[in-house]
């Protein structure tokens, strides 16, 4: 039988409520809670077998730690001052950042009654110098560096209508559990004692045990260095200088990406993405992954490591206890449309870089003769060939109907 919400709507169904129950059936596997009605088609209801939340058995992430007081007590209270917290979460989030956000964004899509949000090109963050430059007030990562008061000013400064002792206190707790900010803080005592130039290297932190319930200690996420030339600079790093009056891109690949920007999320620095989280079936042994035995299963292309969508698949399921990050209102939704973003750039990036391969299998199919630019040629620009695997292309589109 066709489910009602797939018929074409008529009005003779109007009155009917359509619903998919409670939320309550748990996955065996990961302690996931869904609908009923998510479960695989192939499991029945008596013992409801679910997909999605843990990539078909191949991934197994640590349990989310629980928020740090007092962001427990702004995400669940009840209080005039958490409420308003949530409301302006994302404020006070993007006080807190060590790096912004950019994107060129299409705005003629986006209207007052429309919640669009339509992206060009990439969406990336951006990190500034240790110090601004002369006559420039400080941002972001700048306002680590300096004394506590100089700091909740420039914050306040920086964003109207935010409340001063919220804001003290996520700044006080950031610095008592958050790697980065400790790092900031000797940077400053360093600086303050008459050091000029200063280096901070961090680096693409990539923990061979990730059911590790311990925060990275500062020493795993970066080290400052007295002078500004970094010898052996390895491209996979990030390297801050003092002064240098440009802003650098922070590639989505590396560890720190999530927690420098969303660091009321990821305010100790856990529970982060990088690239060498192995399949279950497989280690990572700090150079490169092991198979347990086998008849491990493994990824696609005989992948060994979590990619981004799975991770992130896996993270933004409601499992009780470890739903907090779901209560934080426009700050979730604003970090779901950046991990979207990124995995699909990522995305992206792949087919763009395998493009050989690609061309021998798509340039042979009906599907690609509907593609008038590949006939007449009249493309301005580099031609990508997306495959029929990239949700939302062309080829997909074209499988499906
Ligand atoms: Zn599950």
């Amino acid at each position: 039988m066709i489910p009602l919400a797939c018929h074409e709507f008529d009005g003779s169904h109007r009155g009917l409520r359509h619903t998919l129950g409670e939320m309550t059936t748990v996955c065996g596997k990961c302690g996931a809670l869904h609908f009923l009605e998510e479960r695989a088609a192939s499991s029945s209801c008596a013992n409801p077998q679910f997909t999605l939340c843990y990539a078909q058995g191949k991934v197994t992430l640590p349990p989310l730690a629980p928020p740090p007081e007092p962001f427990r007590r702004l995400l669940t209270g009840k209080e005039t001052n958490a409420k308003d917290f949530r409301q302006h979460i994302r404020s006070y989030n993007s006080a807190l950042a060590f790096t912004s956000v950019g994107a060129n964004l299409d705005t003629s899509v986006a209207q007052p009654s429309n919640y669009t949000y339509r992206l060009c090109n990439e969406l990336y963050h951006r990190m500034g110098s240790l110090l601004p430059q002369p006559g420039k007030a400080r941002k972001f990562a700048q306002l680590y560096i300096g004394d506590p008061h100089a700091k909740l000013d420039g914050r306040m400064g920086n964003f109207g209508g935010l409340n001063r002792d919220t804001m003290q206190s996520l700044q006080t707790m950031l610095h008592a559990c958050n790697p980065y900010a400790i790092i900031y803080q000797t940077a400053t005592e360093r600086l303050q004692g008459g050091v000029i130039e200063l280096s901070l290297r961090l680096v693409n932190d990539r923990r061979t045990n990730l059911q590790c319930y311990n925060a990275p200690i500062v020493d795993e996420v970066g080290a400052l260095m007295v002078g500004g030339d970094v010898d052996e600079v390895d491209a996979r790093n990030i390297v801050v200088r003092s002064t240098n009056g440009y802003f650098q891109r922070i590639s989505p690949l590396h560890s720190a990406y999530t927690p420098l920007h969303y660091v009321l999320l990821f305010p100790d620095g856990r529970n982060k993405w990088h690239d060498s989280i192995p399949l279950n079936g497989f280690q990572w042994d700090g150079s490169m992954f092991i198979q347990d035995d086998e008849n491990t299963i493994g990824g696609k292309r005989g992948s060994a490591r979590v990619t981004m969508l799975q991770f992130y698949a896996y993270m933004l399921q409601h499992r009780v206890n470890q739903e907090w990050i779901l209560r934080a209102g426009r700050l979730l939704q604003q970090f779901i449309v950046d991990a979207y973003a990124c995995t699909e750039q990522n995305h992206l990036k792949f087919i763009h870089e395998n493009q050989r391969q690609l061309h021998c299998d798509l340039y042979n199919g009906l599907q690609d003769a509907l593609n008038a630019g590949d006939i007449l040629g009249n493309d301005v620009g580099q031609k990508m060939i997306l495959p029929s695997s990239f949700q939302g292309g062309e080829r997909a589109m074209g499988q499906l109907y």
